[in-house]
């Protein structure tokens, strides 16, 4: 074996270096390493699929040059792909004869190797025509429901996001033709998902303004479903999501416990994925630990790349916060800019907010912006800001309300007075903490995910139906959102 792939490689890595932003270098070249020469072949070893493709699509020429410029006119590029378990090769096309299925087996196996092929089309062809358009409707009439400012100039690149967002870019620049079908970002609250899946969805329209992009949360889309079944629609209904080229949904947990809603989510899915259509969707949690949503429709979101948001660093958080004042126009004291940043660490809407409050404050009262003042707002709204809400504090204010022990809530009791605080404590779990069902079930009782459940639609039945119950339920509801 021919050795000096190293040097080989780190000579390349000088011109490239020379020749790309440093931001694109850390991204795109840190990460790989030269693993072998053989015949004048060099093997470099990529993380992942979307690596390669990036760096095919991206990086392609200065590659060759710069192997050209070390190995002379007949030096060539092979790619070894490390598998991760969040990659799933899905897609027809040229990676699939060389990846049949990555499936945990293939973690063990060797790394897969692609050569590189110059003159290859890149990923699958155009959808077929879809046979379920309805003449006539025009296209372009979708609004998209996108907002604006959700762009990606306005989404702030850190360690934090770095993952999500080049994905999200290349979805963005190639819809339905990246590995990244469905793109799946999951994070918790307030960390940039909604604004991300905006961006890829702007994106889309700048690159390709006939494509037909719509944003809608999974709230929305379990409503206008359940409306056609109340208007016997459905197939409109279904039709107009057909339509879709890029579909984005927005917290897909909320379909956790709607099998309907699910069923007919899954056959779109379907149907759109075999039409080469992009699809994007986010969660509160990565597919492993959703609960409540069908098997099948989790293992189709496993298909594509699963990518979380992480709570950002102090100079991202720094960096969103410029960059919001400077959008919004405003003046602000860069000391008060980091009080925010260091007081407020764990959700970028919540530093919105302070910032927001901030301004209020002075403008009604007619003062300067100043750190004692900032420090004076955030004070006050950081203990207003409800912190992290746990099934214990629940479990706690809902037995002091009713007035009934811990102990019976967490028992087996069948009593109906008890089943009634225990369903309310579930319902609460549910929707203030990221507990799974089977978690919030198993600390109310030892109760399985089906009986959380169903307390949960017990509670949104009595809340519709029962005026006297809706005032408890709301009244307890703020003493819990004031913890
Ligand atoms: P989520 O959907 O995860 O709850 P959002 O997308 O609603 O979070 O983000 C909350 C706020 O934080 C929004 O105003 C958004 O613009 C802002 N934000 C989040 N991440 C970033 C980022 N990387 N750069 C700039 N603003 C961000
Ligand atoms: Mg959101």
């Amino acid at each position: 074996m021919e050795q000096g792939y190293e040097k080989v490689w780190s000579g390349c890595l000088k011109v490239i270096k020379d020749n790309i932003s440093p931001n694109a270098y850390n991204t795109w070249f840190d990460p790989i390493k030269p693993v072998r020469l053989k015949n004048n072949v060099l093997t470099l070893q990529v993380p992942s699929q979307f690596f390669y493709e990036w760096l095919e699509e991206h990086y392609i020429d200065l590659l060759k040059k710069t192997i050209k410029k070390e190995l002379g006119p007949d030096g060539r590029l092979e790619y070894s792909i490390v598998m991760d378990s969040t990659y799933h090769a899905n897609q027809p096309g040229p990676f699939t004869v060389h990846a049949p299925t990555l499936n945990k087996k293939a973690l063990k196996n060797p790394p897969i190797t692609i050569p590189i092929d110059l003159n290859k089309d890149m990923g699958p062809g155009k959808g077929m025509p879809n046979p379920f358009v309805i003449p006539g409707l025009k296209k372009l009439n979708i609004h998209t429901q996108l907002i604006d400012s959700y762009n990606f100039e306005n989404f702030i690149q850190g360690d934090c996001n770095r993952l999500a967002r080049s994905a999200g870019l290349a979805v963005g620049q190639n819809p339905g033709k990246t590995s990244f079908n469905p793109l799946l970002v999951y994070s918790g609250n307030g960390l940039g998902k909604t604004h991300l899946v905006h961006a890829i969805g702007i994106e889309v329209k700048n690159h390709y303004p006939e494509k037909t992009v719509l944003y809608v949360t999974a709230e929305q889309f379990t409503n206008q479903f359940i409306d056609s079944i109340r208007n016997n629609n459905q197939n409109d209904f279904v039709h107009f999501y057909q339509m879709m080229d890029v579909l984005i949904v927005d917290d897909i947990h909320c379909l956790a416990g709607r099998p309907k809603t699910q069923d007919v989510f899954f056959h779109l899915f379907n149907q759109l994925h075999q039409n080469g259509k992009q699809i994007v969707i986010t969660s509160d949690m990565p597919p492993v630990g959703m609960s409540g949503i069908e098997p099948r429709l989790l293992s189709r979101f496993k298909w594509g790349l699963s990518a979380d948001l992480q709570v950002p660093d102090f100079e991202t958080r720094m960096a969103i916060l410029q960059k919001k004042i400077r959008n919004d126009g405003v003046e602000m004291p860069q000391e008060v800019l980091e009080l925010i940043s260091s007081k407020i660490d764990t959700n970028i809407r919540e530093m919105e907010g302070a910032l927001i409050s901030i301004l209020a404050q002075s403008s009604m009262n007619k003062k300067e912006i100043t750190p004692d003042l900032a420090a004076n707002v955030i004070e006050k709204f950081v203990k207003n800001t409800p912190r992290e809400i746990t099934i214990d504090y629940i479990q706690q204010t809902v037995c002091k309300y009713f007035d009934i022990p811990l102990e019976k809530l967490k028992s087996k009791s069948r009593k109906r007075d008890t089943v009634q605080v225990r369903q309310l404590a579930m319902y609460f779990s549910k929707l203030y903490t990221k507990s799974s069902l089977a978690v919030i079930g198993n600390k109310c009782g030892n109760k399985d995910h089906a009986t959380v459940l169903h307390a949960c639609k017990t509670v949104r039945n009595l809340l519709d139906t029962d005026k006297s119950f809706k005032k408890y339920v709301d009244e307890l509801e703020n003493i819990i959102k004031i913890s």
